[in-house]
């Protein structure tokens, strides 16, 4: 095919289509009517030198990527791309990004794979640059659902985007992969689309919409996909892949693990759970709690069943039991395949992609989290059961790091959705599955669960032996009931931990102090992060060493009340402690939180759950934990009145604020409802999207602002890509890693 004058542009310009290239230029917003700010990066451009650490300083050529235009194609002599893999987020070749991972291994599965990253929805020809390819489109938004990426808990526009070259904002559409779908079938009427990545994943059957406060259709359905492949998909992409190969039609690609298909009959889907269909979804939110229930009892690899939600007019969404865990030696391969670790060189000139930076000096140890938070998207995506790379691999990575030009001798975290995960929690996982009725943490570990850190343990010693190393720091977020469950009597773990891998402050994330509201978050109760709390305090004493905790609250989630936010409010003002912001719950897709949130009740127990929806309440609670802040005095009076507790208004020791307003504080003047605006959250956040600024010391009472003593990353609590996929997000704990996902 001959190449269009859009292509030929596109060639020039640097992989951006014309409209893209022109809002560079221009700095205008693409989205009329939303205002986004050119990041620093983008105005400086043209003003400063290459990137020292781009893809240039690293000798890499638009040759050594995937072809990202018909003159990419034509070089490497392709005149057709057997799969074109369209992604809502920038062009990174780094593990640490989903559509990396699934096109280098489609590529070392002999494949020949073209890149569009972030076409401009508006213009279809941007879907054609590469023409038709052979076998399929596959369909991304990115490592975050699009939403998550684009708005605040508060449903503010964020200003910025880690994932969009310069750190732009406004580069893919809001429901990425509905409109990139819609998008490639107005070209291409019949060609196979198959939907990945956290996005479609989390939305893979009927599902809460928080954005727009109800509930939508399975992602298949209004995408005009024809398939979507959930969870991690390295074993499904490749099987989908050989299948269309080897001539199958894509609608008979229909018994592959870990994939969702649409058909008209259920005369060959066997051994499945009918769920209620969409039509009774719609006449009661409890009906969505019953049908949320029978998907998270059917999420094991193991032991789940086929899921059928049926549609008018005898259309059919199935959902296959999701794909088995991925052998060390699989897991190996995907992360071992010959990434360039950077950014595609037509993102030179905007200074590269932000979130790159994030996680370049970072090791992906695991996946999958037996840890079950309620309010973390990560059980429905990567499951229970945790898989790990080998010591060789992550060994190999690290010297891959350290030959990095931007490398300064500091690995920034070795870990996954848990970090101290390197193990299933038992051995019955792999065989049977995870228990069904029973969760491995909560409301106590359980007794046969293996706890050991021996393998991390050592992991870490032999990473931080490494030439060049000279700090190795473990930022993803830790189990602390974990680690208080070890029987381990030297508390090895913790003491490497201390020694080793904190810079000067630990972030942990208790979430609340309610023991009520932690049952409901399926987090550990009060008195074991006490008793960590002790442990850490213990044994930084014993090391010499003065270092801190950094707890992780989060305010409004369901079943806090006023009366459980001023309790959080009294732990705050024990510890003489307050966090510069506070996460409200963000109900992302798809998480248990999120379905207690729609539904008011808890979806395993049907029980009701108290739910703190209005901006006004949130802002009552989240004023709470910021009492000291003046302009929140109002709020905090309030909130304590309604709650009973104006004992906590005075002078005394325990008071949280005084009986008259500050001075110079108006009346009616406070926070406001909105809680944090703007920011990308992938700059800002650990999970979802909360930066931490102060620090509390370990057990005892210290003041905000006086700063813990900082190592090589002093405060900074950025987290990549793996806090995009939780509440995190998926996001808001923002993307998780791996696989045709996140
Ligand atoms: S036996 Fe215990 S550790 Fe194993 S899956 Fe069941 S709850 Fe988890």
């Amino acid at each position: 095919m001959a190449r269009t004058a859009v292509e030929q542009d596109h060639t020039r310009q640097g992989g951006r289509t014309p409209k893209a290239v022109t809002r560079a230029k221009t700095g205008k917003p693409d989205n009329p009517g939303k205002k986004t700010r050119p990041s620093s990066r983008t105005a400086r451009k043209g003003s400063e030198a290459l990137d020292p650490a781009g893809p240039a300083a690293l000798g890499l050529t638009r040759a050594d990527f995937l072809p990202v235009t018909r003159a990419d194609m034509d070089a490497r002599g392709w005149d057709r791309c057997d799969f074109v893999y369209v992604c809502g987020d920038a062009y990174v070749d780094h593990p640490s990004f989903g559509m990396a991972i699934i096109c280098r291994l489609l590529e070392a599965h002999g494949y020949r794979v073209g890149v569009i990253a972030q076409p401009d929805w508006r213009d279809p020809a941007s879907i054609a640059v590469l023409g038709e390819p052979r076998l399929a489109f596959l369909v991304s938004a990115g490592n975050m659902d699009s939403m998550v990426n684009h708005y605040s808990v508060a449903k503010h526009r964020r200003r910025t985007d880690a994932y969009t070259p310069g750190g732009r904002a406004g580069a893919r559409p809001d429901h990425a992969t509905v409109v990139y779908g819609n998008l490639i079938r107005r070209t291409f009427k019949s060609t196979p689309i198959i939907m990945g990545g956290i996005e479609a994943s989390l939305r893979r059957l009927a599902h809460y919409d928080y954005w727009q406060d109800r509930l939508k259709r399975s992602v298949l359905l209004d995408a005009g996909a024809d398939l979507i492949i959930y969870g991690m998909g390295e074993r499904p992409i490749i099987e989908v892949a050989d299948a269309l190969d080897a001539g199958l039609p894509i609608d008979q690609i229909t018994y592959i693990d870990g994939t969702v298909y649409r058909t008209r009959s259920l005369d060959d889907v066997y051994d499945a759970v009918v769920l209620p269909s969409w039509d009774e979804l719609g006449t009661d939110p409890l009906v969505y709690a019953k049908s949320f229930n029978a998907q998270y009892r059917n999420m094991d690899p193991f032991s789940g069943k086929r899921l059928v939600e049926p549609y008018p007019h005898d259309v059919y969404v199935v959902q296959n039991p999701p794909a088995k865990p991925l052998s060390q030696a699989e897991f190996d391969e995907a992360y071992d395949l010959p990434y360039t670790r950077s950014y595609h060189p037509d993102y030179e000139a905007e200074g590269g992609v932000p979130a790159l930076k994030e996680v370049k000096m970072s090791l992906i140890s695991n996946r999958g989290c037996f840890g079950e938070c309620s309010f973390c998207a990560l059980t429905f995506h990567q499951g229970r059961i945790v898989q790990t790379r080998s010591h060789a691999s992550l060994l190999a990575e690290a010297r891959r790091i350290a030959k990095d030009p931007d490398f300064k001798g500091y690995i920034h975290d070795v870990g996954g959705p848990t970090a101290n995960f390197r193990q299933p929690a038992c051995k019955k996982q792999l065989t049977r599955g995870a228990c069904v009725n029973r969760r491995c943490l909560w409301p106590e570990a359980c007794r046969q669960m293996n706890v050991s850190h021996d393998d991390y343990v050592q992991l870490l010693r032999e990473l931080r032996e490494l030439p060049g190393v000279k700090r190795v720091f473990v930022r993803s977020g830790i189990r602390f009931d974990y680690v208080m469950a070890d029987p381990d009597p030297d508390r090895t773990f913790l003491r490497e931990l201390c020694a080793h891998h904190v810079s000067g402050q630990l972030k942990v994330a208790p979430e609340h102090v309610s023991d009520a509201v932690l049952s409901v978050m399926g987090k550990p109760s009060r008195a074991v992060y006490d008793r960590f709390v002790r442990a850490y305090r213990d044994m930084n004493h014993e090391l010499g060493l003065d270092q801190y905790l950094v707890p992780y609250l989060m305010s409004s989630h369901p079943g806090s009340t006023l009366k459980e936010a001023v309790e959080l409010a009294e732990y705050c003002r024990d510890l003489g402690y307050m966090p510069e912001q506070v996460q409200d719950f963000y109900p992302t897709p798809s998480t248990m939180s999120t379905c207690m949130y729609y539904t008011g009740v808890d979806p395993r127990t049907m029980e009701p759950v108290y739910v703190p929806k209005t901006a006004h309440e949130k802002a009552l609670q989240r004023a709470l934990i910021q009492h000291r802040k003046p302009e929140n005095y109002d709020l905090v009076r309030e909130a304590l009145t309604r709650a009973g507790r104006e004992d906590l208004i005075g002078f005394g020791p325990k008071c949280l604020i005084r009986p008259t307003r500050p001075h110079g504080v108006k009346s009616g003047k406070h926070a406001g409802s909105s809680g944090r605006r703007g920011g990308s959250p992938s700059s800002t956040s650990r999970k979802s999207g909360r930066r931490t600024e102060g620090a509390a010391r370990a057990g005892g009472a210290r003041h905000e602002g006086s700063g813990g003593r900082s190592g090589a990353h002093g405060s900074e609590t950025k987290r990549g890509s793996n806090a995009a996929g939780r509440n995190r997000a998926g996001q808001g704990r923002e993307a998780n890693r791996g696989g045709h996902r996140r």
